[in-house]
C-alpha cells in the first residue's frame, strides 16, 4: 500500500474484498483526518457559529473561520472574505443564475457557456437565458480533435455572462492553454465570468489570480470533504453590488420593517446555519492535502495516467474521447466500445470489484455534439496505484472479448 493510500480507512476496511475506486470524477473517499474531526467535534466541542457568547461557540467559529482560510489558501484567494460556504457547486450555479441573474443579465443580452458542460453548468444559464430574454451562446467542440473551438464565438459588450468548466467532467482539460486569454477577454468586454472548478479543484489547478475568474465554485466531496458542503470564490469587486442568495439569520446588519441591510461578504452570503462541521473537517482536510500530495504523489498520478492510456490505446476495439496529451495531465479518461453499451462494460467491471462511472455523465449536450449515447470513464486519485490500473486493464480485455 503506497503511503498516501494508508491515510484513507476505506481502503484498509475493504481489504478482504478490496475495490478499485475509479469513480473519483464523481466523488473521492475520505482520509482519517477528516473522520477524526467530525468525531471530536460533535463528540466533545459542538456549538452553532457566530451566535454564540459560550467558549464552545467561540471556539467553533473560530475554527469554521480557519476552514475558509483553508479553503482560501487551496485556491490562492487574495483574501479569505472572497471564500463563502454553500452545499455545492449544483447550489453554487443555481444560486448565482437565480439571484444575481437578473442583476446581470437584462432582454438581448447574451450568456456564453461551452460545450462540454455539466447539466449543472448548463441549465441554470439555459433557465436564466428564457426568463430574461437573452440568447444563449454555446462555444462549440469539434467532434474529432474535442478541441472547443473558441474562434467560432465573438464577445461583444452584449455578453454579460461566460460561464465555463474549468475541466471537463468527461474529457478533462479541453482549452489547450486558451482558458486565461479567452476569461480575461470575457471580463474586458464586461462578462461576469464563472468557473465550474468541481473537476480540477481535487488536483489544485485552481488559481484564482491567474485566471480572470468572478465567480468559481466547487464541492468538497470531491476533493476529500464530506458531501453536503462546498465553496464558493467571489472576486471583491462583486461583493457590495451583487445581492445576497439567501437572507435570513447570521447576514443582518440590521433588519426592520422599513428596511434591511446585511453584513458584508462573506456572511452576507451565508444566511442560516451552514454545514458548520463537514466545512470545519473539510479546512483540515485541504491542510492534509496540502501536506501530503507531495510532487512524487502528482508524479505518480501522471504515471498511473500514462500507464492507463497505453493500455486503453493497445485495445483495438476501444475509441478514446479527447486527445492523449490533454488525457495524461487530466486524471481522467473517458472511452466507448462500438457496438458495446457502456452500461455493460461497467455492469461487468463492477462484477470484478472495479468502480467505473457509464452514461452521459450528465453531459448530454456534449453526447450530441460528439455523435454517441454513452462512454464509461476511468477517474483517478492520488491513492491509486499501478496494480489498480493493471488489474483493470487486464479484466476490461476480457470483458471486452466476453461481450463481442
Ligand atoms: N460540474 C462538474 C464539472 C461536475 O463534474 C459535477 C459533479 N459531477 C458538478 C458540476 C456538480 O457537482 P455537485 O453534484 O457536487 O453539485
Amino acid at each position: 500500500m503506497n503511503k498516501f493510500r494508508s491515510y484513507f480507512p476505506f481502503f484498509r476496511s475493504t481489504v478482504d474484498q478490496p475495490i478499485v475506486w475509479f469513480d473519483n470524477g464523481a466523488t473521492t473517499q475520505k482520509p482519517a483526518v477528516l473522520l477524526e474531526t467530525e468525531q471530536k467535534i460533535y463528540q466533545d466541542s459542538y456549538a452553532n457559529i457566530h451566535r454564540g457568547m459560550y467558549t464552545t461557540s467561540e471556539a467553533i467559529t473560530a475554527q469554521y473561520e480557519q476552514a475558509r482560510g483553508s479553503v482560501a489558501r487551496w485556491i490562492n484567494a487574495q483574501s479569505e472574505d472572497e471564500v463563502f460556504f454553500t452545499s455545492g457547486t449544483t447550489a453554487g450555479l443555481n444560486c448565482a443564475a437565480a439571484f444575481w441573474g437578473p442583476d446581470l443579465v437584462k432582454a438581448g443580452d447574451e450568456i456564453i457557456i461551452s460545450a462540454v458542460e455539466h447539466h449543472a453548468n448548463f441549465l441554470p444559464w439555459q433557465r436564466l437565458a428564457d426568463q430574461a430574454g437573452a440568447v444563449l451562446t454555446v462555444i462549440p467542440i469539434n467532434p474529432q480533435t474535442c478541441r472547443l473551438e473558441i474562434e467560432k464565438v465573438t464577445l461583444s459588450e452584449k455578453t454579460k455572462i461566460v460561464a465555463l468548466a474549468h475541466y471537463s467532467n468527461v474529457l478533462g482539460d479541453v482549452w489547450n492553454g486558451a482558458l486565461e486569454a479567452f476569461c480575461a477577454a470575457a471580463q474586458q468586454v464586461g462578462a461576469f465570468v464563472v468557473l465550474d472548478a468541481a473537476q480540477s479543484v481535487a488536483h489544485r489547478s485552481l488559481d484564482v489570480q491567474q485566471i480572470s475568474v468572478d465567480y468559481a465554485v466547487f464541492s468538497a466531496h470531491k476533493v476529500c470533504g464530506s458531501t453536503g458542503v462546498g465553496a464558493a470564490y467571489l472576486n471583491k469587486k462583486w461583493h457590495e453590488k451583487l445581492p445576497p442568495f439567501f437572507v435570513g439569520g447570521g447576514m443582518v446588519s440590521r433588519a426592520s420593517y422599513e428596511k434591511s441591510s446585511w453584513l458584508p461578504a462573506p456572511l452576507k452570503f451565508e444566511a442560516g446555519t451552514p454545514a458548520i462541521v463537514q466545512a470545519i473537517s473539510w479546512g483540515k482536510t485541504l491542510d492534509f492535502l496540502q501536506d501530503t500530495i507531495t510532487i512524487n504523489e502528482k508524479n505518480n498520478l501522471k504515471d498511473l495516467m500514462q500507464q492507463l492510456l497505453q493500455g486503453l490505446q493497445a485495445m483495438p476495439e476501444v475509441s478514446l474521447l479527447g486527445n492523449p496529451t490533454n488525457i495524461v495531465q487530466s486524471s481522467l479518461v473517458t472511452f466507448f466500445v462500438p457496438g458495446i453499451h457502456a452500461h455493460d462494460i461497467a455492469a461487468c467491471l463492477a462484477g470484478k470489484q472495479i468502480a467505473v462511472r457509464a452514461g452521459h455523465h450528465c453531459a448530454q449536450p456534449l453526447f450530441d455534439a460528439l455523435q454517441i449515447t454513452s462512454s464509461v470513464r476511468v477517474s483517478l486519485f492520488y491513492y491509486n496505484t499501478a496494480e489498480e490500473v493493471d488489474y483493470f486493464l487486464t479484466m476490461l480485455s476480457i470483458i471486452l472479448k466476453q461481450l463481442r
